[in-house]
Order: C-alpha cells, then sequence, then structure tokens
C-alpha cells in the first residue's frame, strides 16, 4: 500500500533556467529504499481522495523528514510545479515507487550511469552507502554535456573521490573525460558480476542497454522515464 502525505516547500534552489531543487517537509513519512520515486501532485489529497493529475519524480535524498526533488521543466505540469510552487506552499505525495536497488545486493559492486538530470534517483544511493560505510562499492559515471549542467558536483567529489568520473560531452574541462561513456570506460570499473544502473533520458537508456547486453553484462537496472 503506496502512502500519502502533505508536504511544505521549505527551499527552492535554482541550478539553472529549468532545473529546480524543490526541498519537502513531509507531514508524515514511512520507510523507502533508496532509488524509489514518488507521484507529486500540487493538488492537497488525503489517502482517501480520488488520485488526482500528478506526476513521477525520483527521490533525491536519504535523509529523516525531508525530500529533495531535483526537477527539470520539460512540458506542461513541470510548469505548473515551476509557477505554482513556491517557498511555503504545500503539495501531496504518493511514494514509495520503484524497485531500482535491492539492499541484498549493497555488498555487491555498483556502477551508476547517469546522464544529465538522470542522476537524481543517485543522490538516495549515494547517501545510502555513504551512511551505511559502503562508499567504496559504488562507482559513478556522470554525463552532462556542459560543466555548469553537473548537480552537486563537489558534493558527490567530496563523498565518492576517486570513484566518480565526469564526462563532459560540449566542451573540454580539465580533469573531466570530454567524450561519451564508452565500453572501454564501462569494462575498466566494471566486471561481469557487476550491478550496472542506468539513468538519463529514453534515447540515453536505451542506447546504454543496448551497449551493455551485446558486451555480455546481464545485472542491468534502469527506470524508464518517459
Ligand atoms: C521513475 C521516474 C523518475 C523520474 N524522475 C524525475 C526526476 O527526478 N526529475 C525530473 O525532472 N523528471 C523525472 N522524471 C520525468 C518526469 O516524470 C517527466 O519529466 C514529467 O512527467 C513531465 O511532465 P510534464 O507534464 O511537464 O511534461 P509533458 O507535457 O507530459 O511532456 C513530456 C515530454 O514530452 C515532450 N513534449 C510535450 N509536448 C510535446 C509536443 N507537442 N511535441 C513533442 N514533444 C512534446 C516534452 O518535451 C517532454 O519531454 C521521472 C520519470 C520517471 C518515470
Amino acid at each position: 500500500m503506496n502512502f500519502v502525505t502533505q508536504a511544505e516547500v521549505i527551499e527552492v534552489i535554482e541550478h539553472s533556467k529549468d532545473i529546480r531543487e524543490y526541498v519537502l517537509r513531509l507531514e508524515k513519512e514511512r520507510k523507502y529504499n533508496p532509488g524509489s520515486f514518488v507521484q507529486l501532485t500540487l493538488d492537497l489529497v488525503t489517502a482517501s481522495d480520488i488520485w488526482p493529475d500528478s506526476r513521477t519524480f525520483s527521490i533525491a535524498s536519504y535523509e529523516k523528514g525531508l525530500m529533495r526533488f531535483i526537477i527539470k521543466n520539460v512540458g506542461l505540469y513541470t510548469s505548473r510545479i515551476f509557477n505554482e510552487l513556491n517557498i511555503g506552499d504545500r503539495c501531496t505525495i504518493k511514494y514509495p515507487f520503484g524497485d531500482l536497488f535491492n539492499k541484498k545486493i549493497e555488498n555487491e559492486r555498483h556502477l551508476f550511469i547517469a546522464g544529465g538530470v538522470g542522476i537524481t534517483p543517485y543522490f538516495s544511493l549515494i547517501k545510502y552507502f555513504e551512511l551505511k560505510g559502503l562508499s567504496k562499492n559504488i562507482h559513478l559515471f556522470y554525463s552532462v554535456r556542459f560543466f555548469d549542467d553537473l548537480l552537486h558536483y563537489e558534493s558527490l567529489k567530496n563523498t565518492l573521490g576517486k570513484n566518480m568520473e565526469v564526462f563532459v560531452t560540449r566542451e573540454k574541462i580539465d580533469n573531466c573525460y570530454n567524450s561519451r561513456i564508452s565500453i572501454d570506460d564501462i569494462s575498466r570499473v566494471a566486471d561481469k558480476e557487476t550491478n550496472i544502473y542506468i539513468c538519463g533520458s529514453k534515447t540515453f537508456n536505451s542506447d546504454y542497454k543496448e551497449l551493455l547486453i551485446k558486451n555480455g553484462y546481464t545485472k542491468i537496472y534502469m527506470d524508464e522515464w518517459e
């Protein structure tokens, strides 16, 4: 049974013209797996109401009482969120959804592949591994077009150190690859037992899934965003 709670916006961080981070204080909360996602509606409803129009967003945090969502304004509902959801406003979320990550395999090796705003589910996973003292089990490949597109770069670097590699495809930046993530990059850090997660645009997801399968990888996990 999914859980419904109202939440208040306590902070809005403008990462760019079309990407914002909303920090919500939950009225009630329940446990969830890192990597989960929610249904967010601007309407104020309870569990017994008919569920209204809503959209899906990954939980981009793993902390008590709060949830962060990093939202890209791409269409009708996300532009309503940008226009209507301000500090002090309330909305309703239903969660948890998804089975991207299974805690039973936390001691195995994990490679997170992120394209652009597809980094969002990994924020909760990275925090989870950090809290468990298991950060050494994870490796992040984070691909963006421009360096300024990176979200929470410093904090990721502090947590992951050499276990984060950044690919900036449209400009040359020191200490970043100026290329797409290749199969050579993947095989350098992942053997066939590594759990590999893919999150990005529809084509990013399907291209990497196909590449991994073609090269004999079988432990592949992803959330389809469209
Ligand atoms: C599991 C999961 C997790 C997700 N997590 C996140 C997250 O953390 N952050 C995030 O930002 N998003 C996330 N998404 C995606 C998010 O749910 C969608 O971006 C959102 O639902 C879009 O709703 P919308 O009404 O604003 O867009 P819509 O208006 O429904 O448009 C959707 C897409 O269609 C395109 N489109 C719209 N109209 C047209 C048209 N006339 N012609 C051509 N193309 C058009 C838009 O550009 C957009 O890409 C997630 C999705 C899933 C399934």
